[in-house]
C-alpha cells in the first residue's frame, strides 16, 4: 500500500485566484508568477493550468524559462533576476524571453555583445535589493538603445506590502513612476500579489501575482479564504497508529509535550522530511474527521504526533490535514514562525503532487 502522503493540487482554484488577480488588477494585466516550482506546485503543472488564461508568465531564472518552454508554452515568459552568465543571452533571445537588467554588469553583456534579447529595466525605488538607482534610470535607458538593445518595460518591488498600515508602498510607487514617466510609452510593472488589495494603489500596465495564485493570503495576519481566495494544495496524510497514554507521559524527540489527562494520541505520516514545519509549535491545527487537533510534541523527520482525545472515532487509517481548504497554509505558517512562501516551496520531491 503506498504511503498516502500527498499533496493535492486544485486546479480549479488555480484558475479562480489567478481570475480574481485579473480583475483586481482593472486595467492593467496580470502575468502568473510561477518561479520556484510554481511556488512548489509544479511550474508545469501550474502553468498548463493557467494557459488559458494568462498570457505572461514571470518566472526567477533561465531553466524555469525553458521549463515551461519544454511543456508547449508559447507564452512570453519575464527572468525577473534576468541572466547570470552573457553566454545565455542568445539563448533569451532565440525563446522570447524577457530578461531584466538590474546590474552594471548585465549592462555591460548587453553592450559587448550580440544578442539581442527584449529588456525590461529593474529600478530599486526604496527596497534595495536589486535595480538601479531611479536617478540612473534615463541614462542607462540610453546606453542600451545605443547598444541596439530595445527596453520594453521597467518594473520595481515593494518592500512591505506585506503590512496593510505601511506607506511605503504608495512611497515607492511614487519614486518609480517618477523615473519611469519619462520612458513611455514602454511596459510598467510593480504589484506583487498584496498590492491587488492594497486600496487605491496604481497597477500600471502589468502586475505580478504570485503567492495570491496559490490561495494564500500575501497579507500578514490575514488568511487566503478572507480575500476570495481558495487553497491550491491540500498537504495530506494518514494516521498509522493510536495510542493511549496516561497523564505525566511525554511524546516524541526531547519530550517536549507531556500529557496533562488521559490522551489518545494518533501519529500522522508526515514530518520535516516531506516539508513540514520542524518549528510547527504545540497546538498547531490538523485537520481530522472534519474537525481539529492540535499538534502535540516536537515534529520528526517521518511523522508528527496529535492529540486525538477530543475526536470521535478516529482510526488508523483515517486521512489527516495538515493545511489545505480546511485548515490554512497562513495559519500553519504563523504557528511555525514563518510564511507561506517557505511552507509551500519547501514541500520535499518524496511528496507525490496529484492534480484534482
Ligand atoms: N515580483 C517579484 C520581483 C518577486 O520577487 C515576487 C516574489 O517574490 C513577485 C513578484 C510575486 O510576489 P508575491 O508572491 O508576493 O505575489
Amino acid at each position: 500500500m503506498p504511503r498516502q502522503t500527498l499533496a493535492r493540487i486544485h486546479l480549479d482554484n488555480l484558475r479562480h485566484n489567478f481570475r480574481l488577480a485579473r480583475e483586481r488588477a482593472g486595467s492593467a494585466r496580470a502575468m502568473a508568477v510561477v518561479k520556484a516550482d510554481g511556488y512548489g506546485h509544479g511550474i508545469e503543472r501550474v502553468a498548463r493550468a493557467l494557459a488559458n488564461d494568462a498570457d505572461h508568465y514571470a518566472v526567477a531564472c533561465l531553466e524555469e524559462a525553458q521549463a515551461l518552454r519544454q511543456a508547449g508554452l508559447t507564452q512570453p515568459v519575464l527572468l525577473m533576476q534576468g541572466v547570470h552568465q552573457a553566454s545565455d543571452l542568445p539563448l533569451c533571445e532565440a525563446k522570447g524571453f524577457t530578461v531584466v537588467v538590474h546590474h552594471e554588469h548585465q549592462l555591460a553583456w548587453l553592450e559587448a555583445g550580440d544578442a539581442r534579447p527584449a529588456v525590461w529595466l529593474k529600478v530599486n525605488s526604496g527596497m534595495n535589493r536589486l535595480g538601479f538607482a531611479p536617478g540612473e534610470v534615463r541614462a542607462v535607458c540610453q546606453r542600451l538603445e545605443s547598444a541596439g538593445v530595445t527596453v520594453t518595460g521597467a518594473m520595481t518591488h515593494f518592500a512591505c506590502a506585506d503590512d496593510e498600515l505601511s506607506e511605503r508602498s504608495a512611497e515607492q510607487t511614487a519614486v518609480f513612476d517618477r523615473a519611469t514617466a519619462p520612458l513611455a510609452p514602454i511596459n510598467r510593472s510593480v504589484a506583487n500579489s498584496a498590492a491587488h488589495f492594497r486600496p487605491g494603489q496604481a497597477m500600471f500596465d502589468w502586475t505580478r501575482p504570485g503567492i495570491m495564485l496559490y490561495g494564500s493570503s500575501p497579507m500578514l495576519g490575514r488568511h487566503g479564504p478572507e480575500l476570495g481566495l481558495k487553497a491550491a494544495m491540500t498537504l495530506e496524510s494518514r494516521l498509522i497508529a493510536l495510542r493511549q497514554l496516561s497523564p505525566g507521559e511525554a511524546v516524541g524527540y526531547g519530550e517536549t509535550w507531556r500529557s496533562t489527562r488521559p490522551t489518545v494520541m494518533g501519529m500522522v505520516c508526515i514530518g520535516y522530511g516531506d516539508g513540514y514545519p520542524r518549528h510547527a509549535v504545540n497546538g498547531t491545527p490538523v485537520g481530522i474527521r472534519g474537525v481539529r487537533a492540535p499538534l502535540i510534541g516536537r515534529v520528526s523527520m517521518d511523522m508528527l504526533a496529535v492529540d486525538l482525545t477530543d475526536v470521535d472515532g478516529a482510526s488508523v487509517g483515517d486521512p489527516v490535514e495538515l493545511w489545505g481548504e480546511n485548515i490554512s497554509v497562513d495559519e500553519v505558517a504563523a504557528c511555525a514562525g514563518t510564511i507561506s512562501y517557505e511552507l509551500l516551496t519547501n514541500v520535499t520531491r518524496r511528496v507525490p503532487r496529484v492534480e484534482v
